[in-house]
């Protein structure tokens, strides 16, 4: 399979996946902004999950061993080894037998490691079902303390209920921990809170490639979750933090969208640098959420970044909470 062959199919596979079929759903009315549908909808959570079962799972072969899988959620890196498979990122659990049959795929090796990006269902649902298949599960202390207890995202209207004990990580690290994995050298660090406060990138040293979870979406205006530490200043910190650490040679792999570079990567961040600045301004001038919507400031990106699971209404009501 091509590359341009898997990333189209993983798009329309993450589109179906996040409920963008049915746009009409995400117009229902709450009070938290002042236009109705500035917000993501309820139902949004139980649609993304309900169609991962039949989602199309590609896998692109990257560098070094490493491949992803797309189409089931948030992007799966997967590092195979005689040590066992090692997992960054579990998908939604309605796409187990998928994501199990992609895994086998690669290798025959036993599923020996999880990390989590995050703590976001998209990132975390399949935990339970891999660690009961052999994964420990590593991730940053507040995706702990968030799947240990029920959690609120507002900006989904849903909260999530306290995790199983399997699908909590048992292992967890504050800053930074470094991973040797039969020679394998992989490091993750903690983002000063930018997507949410539990956000971690993982660098496979070798391989020459990094996951930064959620702090990229590529192609897609992306979610920021307030509700857990979240903010566009902390999106734009953490996206500056990984413009400083990633040469041009690395391969980035975002949380959602098609494995990139740093040149995509520089593009997101001037689009997030230009819309943060252009409603910031307005909100100073004293516009509404639905004035400063009505301005349109997502203008010159929304043909290329407006198609995903955030519309360019939903993201602009993000950033303007945030400014
Ligand atoms: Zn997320």
């Amino acid at each position: 399979m091509t590359v341009k062959q898997a990333t189209t199919i993983s798009r329309r596979s993450f589109l179906a996946s996040t409920g963008l079929a049915a746009p009409g759903a995400l117009l229902a009315p709450r009070g938290l902004f002042a236009a109705a549908d500035i917000i993501a909808a309820p139902g949004l959570v139980e649609k993304a999950r309900n169609e991962a079962a039949s989602a199309a799972i590609t896998v692109q072969r990257l560098r070094g061993n490493v491949s992803v899988l797309m189409g089931a959620g948030g992007n799966i890196a997967v590092l195979p080894g005689r040590d066992g498979k090692l997992l960054i990122d579990a998908g939604f659990a309605g796409a187990r037998s998928k994501i199990g049959d992609a895994l086998a795929g690669i290798s025959p090796d036993p599923i020996k490691y999880l990390i989590n990006t995050h703590w976001h269902f998209d990132h975390t649902d399949g935990n339970e079902w891999l660690h009961s298949a052999g994964a420990t599960i590593l991730a940053h202390e507040n995706t702990r303390k968030h799947l240990s207890t029920d959690t609120r995202v507002e900006g989904w209207d849903f909260t999530f209920p306290a995790s199983p004990a399997g699908a909590i990580p048992s292992e967890v690290f504050t800053a930074e921990r470094r991973l040797d994995l039969d020679g394998t050298k992989i490091t993750l660090k903690h983002y000063l809170p930018a997507h949410t406060d539990s956000d971690i990138y993982v660098h496979f040293i070798g391989a020459d490639s990094i996951h930064v979870g959620d702090t990229f979406w590529n192609g897609y205006y992306p979610f920021i979750d307030y509700s857990t530490g979240g903010s566009i200043d902390g999106m734009i910190r953490a996206t500056e933090a990984n413009l400083a650490k990633i040469t041009d040679k690395m391969i980035v792999i975002p949380g959602h969208g098609e494995v990139a570079n740093k040149s995509q990567l520089s593009v997101y961040r001037d689009l997030l640098v230009t819309v943060r600045d252009k409603v910031a301004t307005l909100k100073k001038q004293g516009r509404s959420l639905d004035e400063v919507v009505a301005a349109n400031p997502t203008a010159p990106y929304d043909s290329k970044w407006g198609g995903g699971f955030m519309s360019p209404r939903m993201f602009t009501g993000l950033v303007f909470e945030g400014v």
